[in-house]
């Protein structure tokens, strides 16, 4: 009885996420994560992964991760503090430290459970969280999580955050407590959804202004953009006033995890207070081995390649977007959003280039805000030109008479 109701109160919460058009169901490939997928018996041409150098299925990551399977088994075993510090994750960080240049890194078993477990250490109740509108969810639940009081600024408008600035500093100096409040400012350096740049360098000098400290998550950014591919920070010169760099091994590193690098100081108070570090099952060794591997291949010439070959579909594309009038951002990453606007409109457009071989699944609430639903277009360094020329054909078929929303922060 009790279990009857249960199925048929979540039923009822189903059929309400239907009638929005929000409704989500997962797909079960075949194949290997490539620009190719095998779904159901049909090749899809893959324009929606992260997998922005095609390392997913790279044979060195391959590899590394059958011999730490070979050498270290395939589990675990325990928390890192336990028994479960097994060595590859300890090449991995000297790895990432040496990647990224700095001086010490702890990898986590995902970027989420590395935003979650780094904000929630770093700040509590008397401290102010300021955020980005477009972070990642993983950084608003952290934030949320953490009790710190928290503070969003529109989209990449330093005017705004400098107003917050000013207003936790005066919060700041009213407060009665014992330890001085802390003010962290979190973006990403290039957005997920948007795939527009932050401007690191501006916040870089106001977060120094105002004394907060600054987290940057180069989630889409790591192993794309800089010159040794450390992320949009090495970019901009900013990478050593940056107090937290987050990011991810599961996207252009091909593997899976999280990773914190920064100072020392930052790494060991993580490993005695990160709630998901300490309380949470080590990752494979695999995935720790196969991430090592990628941070090599990714410093390596092919590594310049591979991202030569991805900027360049990435500029073909965008001008032929522009030429159809797609309104684009003008910054340059591998994300290409194509602004839809309605759910449904977006859902129909997606149904339609799946029915001609391509795989662009329109992204929706609460992903992005209502009504900004969208086909999040992603290029990688595995995509041919004539895969690309199969992509346009599609799109000016199937988008002939769809409305081409503006788009957002342009
Ligand atoms: C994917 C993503 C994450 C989460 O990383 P996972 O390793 O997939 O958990 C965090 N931040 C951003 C911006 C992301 O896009």
């Amino acid at each position: 009885m009790a279990k009857n109701s249960f199925a048929s109160d979540l039923s009822q919460r189903l059929d309400k996420i239907r009638q929005e058009g929000l409704h989500r169901e997962l797909r079960s490939l075949d194949s290997p994560q490539s620009a190719h997928l095998r779904i159901a018996g049909k090749t899809l041409l893959n324009f929606s992964s992260n997998d922005y150098l095609g390392l997913a299925n790279h044979p060195l990551l391959k590899e590394a991760a059958i011999k730490a399977v070979e050498r270290y088994g395939s589990g675990s075993g325990a928390s890192r503090l336990i028994c479960g510090s097994l060595a590859p994750h300890h090449e991995l960080e000297s790895a990432l430290a040496a990647f990224k240049k700095t001086k010490s890194a702890l990898s986590f078993s995902s970027g989420y459970a590395a935003a979650l477990g780094t904000i929630g250490a770093l700040v509590g109740k008397d401290d102010v969280v300021v955020l980005d509108k477009l972070v990642h969810a993983c950084i608003v639940d952290a934030a949320r999580l953490s009790g710190a009081k928290l503070r969003v600024f529109a989209h990449n408008d330093l005017n705004e955050l400098e107003d917050i600035l000013r207003w936790a500093n005066q919060r700041h100096g009213s407060a009665s407590t014992s330890v001085s409040p802390r003010t962290l400012i979190i973006t990403e350096s290039v957005f997920s959804m948007d795939g527009d740049l932050a401007p690191l360098r501006e916040m870089v000098a106001l977060k120094e202004k105002y004394g907060a400290w600054l987290m940057v998550d180069e989630a889409h950014a790591t192993g794309l953009f800089g010159k040794h591919s450390r992320g949009l920070a090495e970019e901009l010169g900013v990478s050593d006033h940056i107090e937290i760099q987050m990011g991810t091994l599961g996207k252009a590193l091909g593997s899976s995890g999280g990773y914190i690098c920064g100072p020392r100081e930052l790494i060991d108070y993580l490993i005695n207070r990160a709630r998901t570090f300490i309380f949470s099952t080590a990752p494979v060794p695999a995935a720790a081995a196969a991430a090592q591997a990628a941070i090599e291949v990714v410093q390596s010439a092919e590594g310049q390649s591979l991202r030569n070959q991805l900027w360049s579909l990435v500029d073909q594309t965008k001008s032929k977007l522009t030429q159809s009038d797609w309104p684009l951002s003008a910054d340059r990453s591998a994300i290409i959003p194509l602004i839809i606007g309605t759910e449904a409109e977006a859902v129909e457009t997606a149904a339609a280039l799946h029915k001609l071989g391509i795989l662009i699944p329109a992204i929706r609430f609460p992903t992005v805000a209502r009504g900004q639903a969208r086909l999040r277009l992603t290029l990688t360094a595995a995509h041919e030109s004539e895969d690309l020329a199969k992509l346009l054909a599609a799109l000016s078929s199937v988008t002939r008479n769809t409305h081409h929303a503006t788009f957002p922060h342009a």
